[in-house]
């Protein structure tokens, strides 16, 4: 056996980050070798040794004399995380966002790790977790604040925690959803915003915008304001647009953002069901200017019509785009499903297909 390997091994690295978080209690480095607290047994003095094998896997051994099995359980990893060539476990926690009841009692985590992929757990009852969260109640995100804030604020209600904290950093009242994007029907329980101001940021891609539509249709009638609006100058979400103005101290950020949600439209069930099927002369006039520069479409050979647009359209950017003639709505391949539009991923994808081609030809920006 041998430690020398151990700075810098990643996997290594990971696994130590593991047991820390398991065991809430830091891992001690002696040079090349780390001492941590053993998740599998009630652990006062540091008994669990890792160390790195002469393959390049991680070596754990508890001192107490608990089976590896039963500490890599404790960890909720199995034997080939540890081995050299595992990818598994090379991913690192990132971050945990508690979600309490209003008495602040942890019902649960989420857990992000790096690279990005998340996870949910809830404590054993025992200091340890258990990776699933089963039968658990599932409350807005940082409720108990939620219930104690001012009732005239705004309440920002991004896709998801990293958002969430980046604006309550701000000084600002914000919540979300566990789960992200189309979970916010598996809440036990919305009521915290009911009668309250309410900011809808939609992540900008099609599947934030049908959250943030689901979301808004489900606060409806119940929030005393209701708005929805995405970040300025095509950013993401709320976290993309803060990192971009990083000139900009906490109190003109927060500024900002409560202008924002006062400047979005009110809301109303009426004006989403209403909203224009087709984006019509504008994506046509982007959809011509990119068409002018494709030697795949000839803009001319599809008639001046509303079906003539879509059928355009989905010649230039098929696989992601369907225009459904019943229902005359544009659809979005959002990941796994087809979902209704509202025209903003049709734009975006004309824009920006327009400009790539317009620059890759050395043309200046038309649109
Ligand atoms: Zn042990």
């Amino acid at each position: 056996m041998s430690a020398r390997h151990s700075l810098g091994n990643e996997r290594f690295e990971a696994v130590l980050v593991r047991i820390e978080t398991a065991t809430g209690r830091p891992c001690r480095r002696n040079g090349d070798t780390v001492q941590c607290h053993c998740p599998a047994h009630d652990d006062a003095n540091p008994s669990l040794s890792v160390s790195v094998r002469d393959d390049g896997g991680v070596l754990l051994h508890c001192h107490a004399g608990c089976e590896s099995k039963a500490i890599l359980s404790a960890l909720n990893l199995t034997w080939h995380d540890l081995r050299a060539d595992s990818p598994r476990a090379s991913r690192v926690v990132a971050a945990t966002y508690d979600y309490t009841n209003a008495n602040a009692r942890l019902l649960f985590q989420v857990v992000r790790f790096d690279p990005k992929s998340f996870a949910q757990r809830r404590p054993d009852g025992n200091g340890g977790w258990i990776w699933n969260i089963k039968n658990v109640q599932r409350p807005l995100y940082r409720l108990p604040e939620l219930l104690t804030a001012d009732k005239s604020s705004w309440v920002f209600v991004p896709e998801g925690e990293k958002d969430a904290d980046n604006l309550r950093a701000l000084g600002l009242v914000a919540t979300c959803n566990p789960g992200g994007a189309g979970k916010w029907g598996k809440l036990a329980d919305d009521s915290a915003l009911h009668g309250r101001r309410v900011a809808i940021i939609a992540d900008a891609d099609a599947a934030g915008q049908k959250h943030a539509q689901d979301v808004a249709q489900r606060l409806h009638d119940k929030a005393a304001e209701l708005r929805v609006f995405e970040m300025p100058d095509g950013r993401k979400d709320a976290t993309a647009w803060i990192e971009s103005r990083d000139s900009l101290g906490p109190d003109d950020l927060r500024r900002a953002l409560i202008e924002m949600a006062e400047n979005a439209p009110v809301w109303t069930q009426k004006t989403a069901e209403n909203a224009a099927p087709l984006p019509d002369p504008e994506v046509r006039r982007i959809a011509q200017s990119v068409g002018r520069y494709s030697v795949n479409v000839d803009s001319n050979a599809f008639p001046l019509t509303e079906t003539g647009n879509a059928e355009f359209t989905v010649a230039l950017y098929g696989e992601r785009l369907r225009y459904d003639h019943r229902r005359r709505r544009w659809l979005v391949w959002a990941e796994d499903w087809w979902v209704d539009d509202n025209n903003k991923e049709v734009t975006r994808l004309a824009i920006d297909a327009a400009r790539s081609l317009s620059e890759n030809l050395g043309f200046p920006r038309g649109v």
